[in-house]
Formats: structure tokens, sequence, C-alpha cells
């Protein structure tokens, strides 16, 4: 049987940090054996808010393709591919924006908010709105199935499926409804507790060192009502616990949550049993990254191997797309 197919992509947009690794990357490596998976690096996207500075662009693909492959992505199993290399996106970006009402794009809910938190940047371009537009051209071009998502980005999918329906109510049944693969974890929290973003400069990238992962999550925040260590705590409210929950086995949960409640152990301790475990999931991915940065022939090669299949994949939709619309002469 067939396998159902499978889009994600992530923005070069900076350096990937374990929030990437537990929330996309750790999940594309288990789901590749049982979808037919086509992961992207979303370079376009990068430019959505990155275009007035794209001098570090070619270090953040390479960072991104790198991260894929030492996590555990097989480029024989797996379709890796660049978006800026399969212009077939682009092709159908512009052919939805023609049928797209402007009012679904404004009331994406992540449009607002990053223009507001966003402030040393100017968002104020068509491409930032467009930017579900694209993404819907994305997942369509490749009639996936479905679209691994965290709950915050449901609405981008949804707009995505309400696109597909528009145009096949114009034109014809061209694209399939894709539906969401809901990720187990989709909020890591950073060093401050918030969101782990580039944005908050809250990060731990997969690029650090050991010497400074230790650093970040030994000055990470923890309860605030543990200031000494005879105070007891409240371990749901401390962003380290939340990271134990990630990367700490059950047992040891139990016994820091325990002992933060009754202050029987100290942030420090805790700390230690967290930067224990942490290092054990990075040191692969360290040596992973240290033997690709070494082959960027190798590296090329799967780029190109892979965006190939990818225009593939994506010319077949478009033959579909130009006929419903009445393009094709044949
Ligand atoms: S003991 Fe651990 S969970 Fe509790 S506040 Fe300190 S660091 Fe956080």
């Amino acid at each position: 049987m067939k396998k159902k197919r499978v889009l994600s992509g992530i923005q070069p947009s900076g350096k990937l940090h374990i929030g990437n690794l537990v929330g996309a990357l750790q999940n594309w490596v288990k789901i590749q054996d049982q979808y037919e998976c086509y992961y992207f690096i979303a370079d376009w996207h990068a430019l959505t808010s990155q275009y007035a500075d794209t001098s570090n662009l070619k270090e953040y693909i390479t960072d991104v393709l790198v991260n894929c492959l030492a996590a555990g992505l097989d480029p024989e199993k797996a379709v890796i591919f660049q978006q800026s290399r399969v212009l077939e996106h682009a092709e159908l970006h512009v052919i939805l924006s023609m049928i797209t009402p402007l009012g679904w794009l404004e009331r994406v809910p992540s449009y607002k908010e990053k223009q507001l938190e966003v402030k040393d940047k100017d968002l104020n371009t068509y491409g930032f709105l467009g930017y579900p537009l694209l993404q819907s051209a994305d997942i369509l071009i490749y009639r996936a199935h479905y679209v691994p998502v965290g709950v915050d980005q449901m609405p981008h999918l949804e707009i995505t499926r309400e696109i597909g329906r528009r145009f096949n109510n114009f034109y014809g049944n061209v694209f399939p409804e894709p539906e969401g693969l809901l990720t187990r974890f989709h909020k890591v929290p950073g060093t401050d507790g918030r969101k782990m973003s580039k944005t908050y400069d809250n990060c731990i990238f997969l690029s650090d060192t050991p010497e400074e992962v230790e650093k970040k999550i030994k000055t990470m925040k923890t309860d605030p009502q543990r200031i000494k260590r005879t105070d007891k705590g409240d371990p749901e409210l401390s962003p380290v616990f939340q990271l134990h929950k990630i990367f700490s086995s059950k047992q040891e949960q139990d016994e820091v949550a325990e002992g933060c409640r009754t202050a029987g152990i100290g942030c420090i301790d805790c700390k230690k049993v967290l930067i224990r475990n942490l290092l054990t999931v990075l040191e692969p991915i360290w040596e992973g990254r240290r033997s690709y940065f070494e082959k960027p022939a190798l590296l090329e090669d799967i780029l190109r191997s892979g965006s190939g299949k990818a225009r593939q994949a994506a010319a077949e939709t478009m033959d579909s797309v130009r006929k419903a619309i009445g393009f094709s002469l044949k």
C-alpha cells in the first residue's frame, strides 16, 4: 500500500536550538519510515523577516541541514530539499494569491502577534502578510496528507485547507485537504521561562559547546519562591522542571519534583541531573554535526538530489493545476 505523504519545513533564520530538536527534528526522524516524508529548508520563508540582511543565510541553511542529518534523518528514506530550488512553489504561490481574500491573511493570529513582538524589523511587507499563503503552496504542491504541527500552528493549517478548498471549488478537485499530525512537545521553555525562541535570546543551541549548555542551565530561571536552599518550591512553576519532563526519566522527574516540594534538594542538584541528561541527548548530535560539517560536497549532493525529487512531485501537481485553470493547451 502506498504510504501517506507528510510535508514539513524549517526556517533557516538562525541557528537551531533544542526546541527545534524535540519539537520538529526528533518527530521527523520518528515518522520517516511510516510516511512518505518531504522535509524542506524554508529559505524563502526566512526572507519574510530577514530580508534586509542575508549575510548569514548560507550558514543557517547549512546548519539546518547538518542538524537534520545529525538528528537521524536519512536522505534515502525522506526527501530533504531546499525550498528555493523548487520554483514551482513560487508559481503556485502566485496562483493562490489571485484567489485568496486579503481578510483571510490578515486574520491569521501570528500575523498581528509577530508584528507587535518584533520591534527591530519592518514587517510591513507583502511577503510577511503572504507568509501563510506561501506555506499553503508548500503543503498543497505535494498534495500532502499530513503536516506535523503544534497546537499553535493549527490556524496556519486551517487557512491552507480553506485555500485548497477554494481552489477546488473554482477549478475542480486538485488538492486533498491536509490534516495536522500533533507533535508531542510543542512548547519548550527557554532559559528565562518564556517559549524558547531566537527572538527572546533564551535558546540552548545545538551548536553550543557542553560548557555553554552547562552554563545556560546553571543560570536558568527556577521557581521564584525558592530563594534560599531551605525554601520549598513548586516544580510546575519552574522552567527547569519543564525541561526535566522532556529530557529526564519518569523516576528522575518524580525524585526532583518531590525534592523541590520538600526542599530536599537544592536547585543546583536538580539542574545537575538535567545537565547530565541533556548532554547525553546532545552528544550524538554534536558528533554527527562534526562529521557532516567535514563533508560539504556530500551536503550539496543531498540537497541537490532531494530537491530534484521534490521538483518532480511538485511538477506533477503543477501540471494538474495548469490544466484545471485552463493554462494548458493540451
Ligand atoms: S528544585 Fe528544580 S524544579 Fe525546583 S525550583 Fe529548583 S530548579 Fe526548579
